[in-house]
């Protein structure tokens, strides 16, 4: 491949703060909170013109639950977010609607409050660091490419840029380096919800009658995207009277740090959730006047880049259940691994381990370990969400929403406590911090 050099130029330094939240989805929201509220001037970055991250820009329709049984075992800052939104508490396999407007504006009232200065539309492409220290990052928005410098930095960027750029060491993908595939969440408008409900099953959303529906008329020119195996998936959740929001279909061999793969996966998301729509408005009942709202700006990738920390969570800690000593969360939700290929048994496998194979029984619970959030060889870089150090396979628990705002909790926690005493990340005070979380009503054990 051909290669230019870049000339060296001055950047102006345009901020100078305690702590710099990189990625403003549900880790970041999480750690920019934390660190704010306990005292650290904080700026939050972020690359698009809100916060929420997949679940306002990608459209997720639905909080997972804060516990598969039983009482919430993610509180803190989810459960704050929860109940300002009005949607239920999450517990006991309750799923919460995330209706991307209200979220947006429920979170920036939060920053507001808690006095996060943020940046959007501003992109990180750089790093400049002194050995295992990161000094700045550098940012592009319309002002130009600046530097902004900070004490401590959390990587919450889902893909762990920050980290990468940083020369951090990770893993991406299984073996061969397939990762889970992409969907393009969708909304649509319109339905009538008396005659969509009654055919839906109320006790398994991944079983619906709607896929057998689909299933019958495979290969049939009604359903064009058919035969290419991926409109599988299928999660729908209500929004308010006729609005729902929809996570259908698989996007598979997406890499989510390429941009060539994530621009075809865009197009090709369109003309799923188009399909979708034209199929269902002749197909499913309540849809004959049913009309699509919007199609998720950002792409819904569920796995890419995940650190190596200096604990990695394994499976055998996912079986074992274990408790950590320096545990900042706890939860149950079950390994959600999306198969990598189109085949029915493929969809099958992952069904069961969803539904089967990996459940944990009402009561019991696995446990993050601080560890899990410290790239290996940094002293002042956290990473939160979904990029925390674990297995591929139990990334597939660690990564949904509730968890990622817990683990953001803490970064921010940490880093706030890191300004006061000017330790590196390694060197945390765990106990201390875990006290703090409870303090701050979060769950530790
Ligand atoms: C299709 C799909 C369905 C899902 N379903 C559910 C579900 O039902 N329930 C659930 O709880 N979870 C679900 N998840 C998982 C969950 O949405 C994500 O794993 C979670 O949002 C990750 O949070 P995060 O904060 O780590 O990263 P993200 O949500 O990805 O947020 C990262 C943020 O960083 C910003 N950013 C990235 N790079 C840069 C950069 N270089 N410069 C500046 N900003 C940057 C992004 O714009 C984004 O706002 C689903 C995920 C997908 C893809």
């Amino acid at each position: 491949m051909a290669h230019i050099n870049e000339p060296a130029k001055k950047l102006r330094i345009a901020g100078k703060y305690d702590v710099l939240v990189c990625g403003g989805g549900p880790a970041g929201i999480g750690a920019a909170l934390s660190a704010a509220r306990n005292g650290a001037k904080t700026l939050l970055v972020e690359q698009s013109g809100f916060l929420g991250g997949m679940g306002t820009g990608a459209l997720v329709p639905t909080f997972a639950p804060s516990a598969m049984s039983g009482a919430p075992l993610i509180k803190g800052i989810h459960a704050e977010i929860l109940a300002l939104l009005g949607i239920g508490d999450g517990s006991n396999d309750t799923w919460p609607p995330l209706d991307p407007e209200k979220t947006k504006y429920a979170v920036d009232r939060l920053m507001k409050t808690a006095g996060v200065e943020i940046l959007f539309f501003t992109r990180i492409s750089g790093v400049i660091k002194t050995g295992r220290r990161l000094e700045h990052i550098i940012v592009e928005n319309k002002s130009g490419r600046q530097a902004l410098k900070a004490k401590y930095f959390i990587d919450c960027t889902g893909d762990a840029d920050v980290a990468a750029m940083s020369g951090a060491s990770f893993k991406k993908g299984d073996r061969k380096g397939a990762m889970q595939p992409a969907s393009n969440c969708f909304t649509v408008a319109g339905i009538d919800d008396e005659k969509f409900e009654a055919i839906r099953k109320k006790d398994n959303s991944h079983d619906l009658k709607l896929s057998d529906i689909m299933r019958s008329d495979e290969g049939k020119a009604i359903l064009p995207i058919i035969p290419s195996g991926e409109y599988r998936f299928l999660l729908e959740t209500k929004f308010e009277k006729g609005y729902w929001g929809f996570n259908f279909g698989h996007i598979f061999n997406v890499d989510g740090t390429d941009a060539k793969d994530l621009s075809a996966a865009a197009q090709k998301g369109r003309e799923i959730a188009n399909n979708f729509i034209a199929y269902a408005r002749k197909k499913f009942p309540g849809f004959k006047n049913a009309f699509l709202v919007s199609v998720g700006q950002a792409l819904g990738i569920r796995e890419t880049r995940i650190i190596e920390g200096e604990y990695t969570l394994t499976v055998a800690d996912y079986i074992k259940r274990t408790k950590f000593p320096d545990s900042i969360a706890v939860y149950d939700y079950p390994i959600d691994m999306h198969q990598t290929d189109k085949s029915l048994k493929a969809f099958n496998k992952s069904h069961k381990a969803f539904t089967q194979d990996f459940l944990l029984s009402p009561g019991e619970y696995y446990s993050i370990p601080f560890r899990a959030l410290i790239p290996k060889g940094k002293d002042n870089l956290l990473a939160a969400g979904r990029s925390i150090s674990c297995d591929r396979q139990v990334q597939a628990a660690t990564r949904v929403m509730p968890l990622c705002v817990a683990t953001g909790e803490a970064a921010g926690l940490a880093a706030a406590m890191a300004v006061k005493k000017g330790n590196r990340f390694r060197d945390t005070d765990t106990k201390l911090l875990r006290e703090k979380l409870i303090k701050q009503s979060a769950r530790v054990d």
